[in-house]
């Protein structure tokens, strides 16, 4: 159970008024609100004991070190990773598909295949595309129905003995479909490729297994985990690991170094060159902490709560069309009413304090398969309300009435 008002308490962002009301943030997809505890480790950090890691002997490097590497622990356990030294602590997901996407180039020629989803977001295809573009390979987009639901029998049709690596995200930004990872894994391997998903998405709603899923790669972000920004993580099996090449060259990254030779560090830090966000890094486990007090499963049940709530309610608006209807997905709601301008809706609910997404969410070719120019989407975390969902359905009320 969701105790909401103690939940609520824990955010001080919550409290604030925005154009004269209270503030209703419903754009958790971009990025999740953070609770006091965070707040405070950053605070602690800065006030207490700031000093680079893995470097000095003297006292505050040293508890710097401790906390840092304790907060890989808390992502591997988190995760479920087999070992620490598994968890790359990167600047976010972007960083870590580069980090697998550049590391790549060695591993392909020129007949080989990638394989990625329709539904991804502009950071899973970019990477994909540029790799492909310095080894000749080829790129497969697995296509998807007007539900938003990836066609998989399409997927295995398009896996064989040339197809090096599969691409595809946990959760869809833009229409919060949750993908048959499982499924994708399990037949990427039985033709040899690797798999790379994509959690940025999924992690605030659902807790990954990686051993269990028997993933390659699985990368996350913080800052949709009630995290800081510019913090995340790549988890990579042990093996695959140490057959990449280093991305970034760099002090922290090297065992050796002389003119003529460097060699590099063990994992992970051999992809951890300079001085990483060590804050954000501390601040990362200790949100992981708080989601974990309060519990995914408690969590998932109250978002779903809220999500057929707000679906029901906005269906009430005439006109209003929901893309993304898959019958697994998470608290998100992408929808346009009859022709009117998602940013113009945007606009008028904002001036009613409710914060929503609007545009192509960095997903343009989903756009594309629909012929729109963008949505409005509503994102909804554990923090928010029935009763903020009510004011936002007579907020999208009120702009349908003064645009049409
Ligand atoms: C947010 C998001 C990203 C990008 O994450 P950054 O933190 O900006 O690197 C990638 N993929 C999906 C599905 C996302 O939701």
């Amino acid at each position: 159970m969701i105790d909401i008002e103690k939940i609520r308490a824990d955010f001080p962002i919550l409290k604030r008024e925005v154009n004269g009301k209270p503030l209703i943030y419903f754009d958790n997809a971009a990025t999740s609100q953070t609770p006091q505890v965070v707040i405070n480790a950053i605070v602690d950090y800065y006030s207490r004991y700031n000093a680079n890691i893995h470097r000095g002997v003297h006292t505050l490097s040293q508890e710097a070190t401790d906390a840092y590497e304790v907060a890989r622990k808390k992502v591997q356990q988190h995760f479920s990773a087999k070992n620490d030294y598994e968890i790359i602590l990167t600047a976010g997901t972007t960083h870590a598909i580069n980090i697998v996407a550049t590391g790549f180039t060695s591993f392909l020629a020129k007949d080989d295949e990638i394989i990625v989803s329709a539904m991804e977001h502009h950071s899973n295809i970019v990477p994909w595309q540029m790799l492909c573009e310095r080894t000749g390979a080829t790129l497969k987009v697995i296509p998807m129905t007007e539900q938003g639901v990836l066609k998989t029998d399409v997927y295995e049709n398009l896996l064989s003995s040339k197809t090096k690596l599969v691409f595809v995200n946990h959760v869809s930004n833009a229409l919060g479909t949750v993908n048959p990872i499982e499924f994708i894994i399990e037949k990427a391997h039985a033709v040899g490729a690797a798999v790379l998903i994509d959690g940025a998405q999924a992690t605030p709603h659902i807790k990954p297994d990686v051993q269990a899923l028997d993933v390659d790669f699985y990368v996350a972000s913080a800052h949709k985990l009630c995290g800081p920004t510019g913090v995340g993580l790549l988890y990579g099996k042990e093996d695959w690991l140490n057959k990449l090449p280093p991305y970034q060259g760099g002090g922290d990254m090297i065992d050796q170094v002389s003119f003529e030779k460097t060699t590099y560090a063990g994992l992970p830090f051999k992809f951890e060159a300079g001085t990483p966000n060590i804050c954000g890094g501390i601040a990362f486990g200790v949100a992981l902490d708080y989601l974990n007090e309060i519990g995914y499963e408690n969590i998932g049940a109250y978002e779903n709560e809220l999500l057929i709530y707000a679906t029901e309610r906005l269906k009430e608006i005439d006109g209003l069309r929901i893309y993304g209807e898959a019958d697994e997905k998470t608290a998100v709601i992408s929808f346009n009413v009859g022709n009117i301008h998602p940013y113009d809706i945007g606009t008028i609910v904002d001036k009613l304090g409710v914060a929503v997404r609007t545009g192509h969410h960095c997903a343009q070719p989903i756009m594309d398969f629909y012929k729109i120019p963008g949505t409005v989407r509503a994102s909804f975390a554990f923090y928010n309300t029935k009763e903020e969902i009510d004011v936002f359905v007579d907020a999208v009320k009120r702009a349908v009435m003064m645009l049409s």
